[in-house]
């Protein structure tokens, strides 16, 4: 397990000397102490991958291609272990950790091809005086920034199209979760990334951190997956430079199901879109709108596949619910819980905390939600369903777009004229229409509103990587 710092190629201890624990979310008991980087280290990680750009900027795409290929590979071949290291310092079920793996993968796969992508533009100027020349160069060098909920795929979504685009990167991983993104740096090291392209540096004290990176004049991007609270700061730091960003922000996906929805499709899709990842995901499903008609038979029908769930130890093999990352989620999801309870909402399953150790809440299926409960307007990020009522199509559009969110959306009917029309009008970057999961590293991913600027994965993902150079020719 590797627990130092990754600059130009190296592992070294944090300049300061300082370390930090790392713990099992199932038991509180620390696992691993990580050396916590400092803002001397995130210039000695900015040296490197300064130093480091050119040459990769010159490399041939095919040949950053092979070596992301490669790390592909690898990860491949050692997904097993690293889905236990996921599980053992993220909490979740290893039936998610190795989703996660494979998830995580696509995206070097992915853009192993996509480096060959990098076309540009030839026209002739409307005046007819000259010629436009369009070609695409690497931004430079990027900050990413990433969140423990998928410690590997937030990581390989940016370094892929990154590495594919030319550009050499400073990976700032969640302190909850660094071991998982030092294991891909080892990764990344081994299929033959050269020194300085990639840097991981895991700190305490990422405010400091990250600011520090954004203020270097040497920094010309940053890509940050997290909350949307963190990402109004860096974007406001972003601007004092002008840094070009990227921002993967919060989501309060609403899962809408009109009475004419394949109910059992229906109940397939809510027990993915809500528990994939023990319901800690951006694009979980935070809301459920369901039509009047067949809203308590889809409550009790989802109550009864949620209460089967085996809630444990991640790293268990017959787990399918693990304990939440860290006590100040489960508490923010316990105190969410009793503000619904409170305001007259039902506990069809689950509905309060049990005795530690661990962090770890049931599965819980609320009914009566009050309409202006603060379960329906925040991040809930846990295995909690709470469920609203509908009577019209134009009520379930309204309701969903009522956030400042704006990531995805889940829609369960069989007119599919009724779900495009309903697709259209829903306030998301990303829509499933009869499905519970969207990510794909070959789609855009992203949302619009306050989930987020810019997407990641697809041909989209690379491009974020590109900066265009217009060259007027005449001849
Ligand atoms: P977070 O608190 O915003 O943290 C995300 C990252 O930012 C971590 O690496 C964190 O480091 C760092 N950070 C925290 N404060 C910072 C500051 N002042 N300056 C610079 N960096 C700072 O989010 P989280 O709790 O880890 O993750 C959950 C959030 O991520 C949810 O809102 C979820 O919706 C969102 N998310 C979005 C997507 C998407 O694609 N849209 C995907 C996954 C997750 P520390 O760990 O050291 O605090």
């Amino acid at each position: 397990m590797e627990t130092e710092l990754f600059i130009g190629g190296k592992w070294v201890p944090a300049s300061s000397g300082n370390r930090f624990d790392v713990l099992d979310p199932a038991t509180g008991d620390v696992i691993a102490t990580v050396a916590d980087g400092g803002e001397s280290d995130a210039v000695a990680a900015v040296d490197a991958a300064a130093a480091a750009g050119p040459a990769w900027a010159a490399t041939p795409p095919r040949v950053r291609g092979e070596t992301l290929r490669k790390a592909w590979e690898l990860m491949t071949e050692r997904a097993g272990e690293l889905a236990k290291l996921i599980s053992l310092e993220n909490g979740k079920a290893l039936v998610d950790a190795k989703g996660e793996v494979t998830y995580a993968a696509e995206f070097f796969r992915w853009f192993a091809e996509e480096a060959v992508r990098g076309e540009g533009q030839f026209a002739t100027a409307p005046s007819g005086a000259n010629r436009i020349l369009v070609t695409r160069q690497p931004v430079g060098v990027c900050v990413l920034v990433t969140p423990w909920n998928f410690p590997a795929a937030m990581a390989t979504r940016k370094i892929g199209p990154a590495l594919a685009a030319g550009c050499t990167v400073v990976l700032k991983p969640a302190s909850d979760t660094p071991l998982t993104a030092l294991a891909m740096a080892a990764i990344l090291a081994e299929a033959g990334v050269p020194e300085g392209v990639v840097n991981v540096l895991p700190s305490r004290s990422s405010g400091k951190v990250v600011s520090r990176m954004l203020h270097d004049s040497r920094v010309r991007k940053l890509s940050f997956t997290g909350s949307t609270e963190v990402g109004r700061i860096l974007l406001a730091q972003a601007a004092d430079n002008v840094v070009n960003t990227s921002m993967e922000l919060g989501g309060n996906a609403p899962f809408v199901v009109f009475g004419d929805a394949d109910l059992d499709a229906a109940i397939e899709g809510a027990m993915i879109a809500k528990m994939r990842n023990g319901g800690e995901a951006c694009t979980a499903a935070n809301r459920f709108y369901v039509e009047a008609s067949v809203a308590s038979e889809f409550a009790s029908r989802l109550a009864a596949r949620m209460s089967a769930l085996r809630v444990g130890p991640g790293t268990a093999e017959d787990t399918q619910v693990g304990p939440l990352v860290n006590e100040d989620t489960v508490a923010k999801v316990d105190e969410l819980v009793r503000g619904a309870l409170d305001a007259g909402a039902k506990a069809e399953t689950g509905g309060s905390r049990p005795e530690g150790p661990g962090f770890y809440y049931p599965p819980t299926v609320l009914t009566g939600v009050a309409p202006d409960s603060p379960i329906l307007r925040e991040e809930i990020f846990g295995p909690v369903a709470p469920i609203v009522t509908f009577t019209s199509e134009d009520e379930a559009v309204r309701l969903a777009n009522d956030t400042e969110y704006g990531l995805v959306a889940y829609v369960y009917t069989t007119d599919l004229a009724r779900g495009l029309r309903i697709s259209e009008a829903i306030e998301a970057g990303m829509v499933g229409l009869n499905r519970g999961l969207v990510s794909d590293p070959a789609a855009p991913f992203g949302g619009v509103k306050q989930s987020g600027i810019g997407r990641e994965g697809g041909h989209e993902g690379l491009l974020e990587y590109l900066e265009s150079k217009y060259i007027a020719v005449s001849w």
